[in-house]
């Protein structure tokens, strides 16, 4: 199992096809405390990214950071809203520290602690304001703890908490964002985008085991 950039592109087709089946129960949460459109917005971005990637051959020495860095683009040209300038922000960064053919453990960890770097730069949302915050940060510090681990276990580990993370927002009050309108009516819901993150990384994950 090598996390080069074949694998980058496996990840993208898996996070296209994890959404749009994810896609209805995604906007439903969106519609519980939001504008509901956080599915298709989602969706819509995924489904450009793999025409994209289908119409970009893979050169023979094609880094994971020239994947990371078209699937940043394309979101950002294609999803909207708020998770749009926010998901591209998360992969551009991580495409940034992925310039090379294939990641070891530590450059697992450096991926997903720039994606956390870039989300919160952009939103600047802190853990425990019921965010996509609350699923990536909790994933970059599992990774980052999972210490000389194998690179699929280091993946797993950063899935499992945000999966955990994403879990954990039902019972916050939203601080910021489109949610953050509800104030404490927004508690007992899960938050749209925290949850897609566990589902993008436990995509991730899947690409590694193909
Ligand atoms: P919009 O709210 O513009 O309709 P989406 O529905 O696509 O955008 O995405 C909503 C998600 O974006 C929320 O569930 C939340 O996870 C995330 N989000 C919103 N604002 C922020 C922020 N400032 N920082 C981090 N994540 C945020
Ligand atoms: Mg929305
Ligand atoms: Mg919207």
């Amino acid at each position: 199992m090598t996390l080069d950039a074949a694998w980058a592109r496996r990840w993208a087709a898996q996070a296209a096809a994890t959404v749009a089946a994810a896609k209805d129960d995604l906007t439903e949460l969106d519609r519980q405390i939001g504008d509901g459109d956080h599915g298709h917005n989602l969706d819509r971005g995924f489904r450009a990214v793999v025409a994209k990637l289908d119409a970009t051959p893979a050169a023979a020495d094609e880094t994971v950071g020239a994947v990371l860095k078209l699937v940043a683009t394309t979101l950002m040209s294609t999803v909207g809203g708020a998770a749009g300038p926010l998901y591209g922000t998360a992969f551009l960064r991580a495409a940034k520290v992925t310039d090379r053919e294939e990641l070891d453990a530590p450059a697992v960890v450096a991926l997903l602690e720039a994606a956390v770097e870039g989300i919160t730069a952009r939103g600047h949302a802190t853990t425990g304001e019921k965010t996509m915050v609350d699923a990536w940060q909790p994933a970059a510090e599992a990774a980052a703890g999972a210490d000389g681990a194998t690179t699929l276990a280091v993946l797993e580990a950063a899935a499992a908490a945000a999966d955990a993370g994403a879990t954990a927002t039902i019972p916050l009050v939203a601080t910021k964002g489109r949610a953050s309108y509800l104030g404490e009516r927004s508690a007992g819901h899960e938050d749209p985008g925290a949850r897609s993150t566990a589902l993008l990384l436990a995509a991730a994950v899947a690409a590694a085991e193909e």
